[in-house]
């Protein structure tokens, strides 16, 4: 799979399956596509996440051997395996804590999906069961907000700490709180993600009620003090209505701050429909900005190649820079 290609099938992000039927693990209750079934493609040393659905442009078909190829208008375009996940993506064991959410950003479906909340003890059976098949690479942790930040990033370094024993990397996505960067670093976490989620100051406001994104990036500012160069995360939504120019900025702005920004398609979610605009961005608008991504890391002195967790290290959703282009 091509780089053009691989941007192709994020750009459409479904598939349909034509004789198929996937070793899926459970259904996934974090990423872009919570809730609903997915599949990993690998080609080369490329990978790819895609979401199933009845109707896609994209099929995906079984050639036999363990071989299998996506078709778009019946014509081949990729052709690899499919990869297992071991707990929502491959190698991960990458675990919703909080399925639920006290705040209610337009484009997730965690608030509307209201799921339970995991025990301490739930997530380190989970981790134990993933262990077992001896594929556990490392350990990543996402969570809504059941009532506050603060008691999320509290949950969670309790939770990093139990699960330091398994001895891979442990990464952590949550919603930044007082001090959460030195308490889950002393936890034992080794890199971490505070989600800006929309770089345009406008569109932040309409889609993410409540949420401060100058917040965010005081949060993240300090992360990289505690974590380190390369081993800070945040997720930008492509596709909620921001400008490029918008998006080139706030992606130099974190870059200059030690940041790796996570270009992520927009998923419109069936249980997010009409809430507000989201609309898939093309395969050239995902190539373009891959590549200055690409160039503002080089220039910042930042590599995408190094990530130990989540999604830099799965690369299943997104062109990461170093490790696609
Ligand atoms: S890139 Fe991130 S969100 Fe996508 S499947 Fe991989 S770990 Fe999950």
């Amino acid at each position: 799979m091509d780089l053009d290609t691989k941007a192709r099938l994020i750009s459409v992000g479904t598939v349909e399956l034509a004789d198929i039927r996937p070793s899926s693990g459970p259904v996934s209750a974090a990423g872009p596509g919570a809730g609903e079934e997915n599949v990993f493609f690998r080609s080369g040393e490329r990978r790819v996440r895609l979401s199933v659905v009845e109707s896609s442009p994209l099929r995906l078909v079984d050639r036999g051997g363990g071989e299998v190829a996506i078709e778009e208008r019946e014509i081949e375009v990729a052709r690899g395996r499919l990869e297992a996940p071991l707990l929502h993506c491959p190698e991960q064991a990458y675990i919703t804590v909080s399925e639920r959410c006290i705040y209610d950003c337009k484009f997730c479906a965690v608030p509307k999906l209201a799921g339970g909340v995991k025990s301490l003890q739930k997530v380190v059976a989970m981790v134990d069961r993933a262990r077992a098949t001896g594929n556990l690479q490392a350990i990543s942790l996402t969570s809504g907000v059941e009532r506050s930040p603060r008691e999320e990033v509290a949950r969670m370094a309790d939770i990093v700490r139990s699960v330091c024993r398994f001895d891979v990397p442990i990464g952590v996505s949550v919603t930044p709180a007082f001090r959460s960067s030195e308490i889950l670093k002393e936890a034992g976490a080794v890199e971490i993600k505070y989600n800006v989620e929309c770089l345009d100051p406008e569109v932040f406001g309409q889609v993410c009620p409540g949420v401060s994104l100058d917040a965010i990036k005081t949060a993240l500012k300090n992360a990289v003090r505690h974590f380190g160069r390369n081993r800070v995360f945040s997720n930008v939504i492509i596709g909620l209505g921001e400008s490029d120019n918008i998006l080139r900025e706030g992606i130099e702005e974190l870059a200059e701050m030690g940041v790796l920004p996570v270009l992520r398609a927009v998923y419109p979610h069936p249980l997010r429909q009409g809430e507000t605009m989201m609309e898939r961005p093309s395969a050239d608008r995902l190539l373009d900005l891959a590549r200055y991504t690409r160039r503002v890391l080089d220039r910042c002195d930042l590599r995408g190649d190094v990530a130990e967790t989540m999604c830099y290290r799965c690369t299943g959703c997104d062109l990461i820079p170093h490790r696609d282009l």
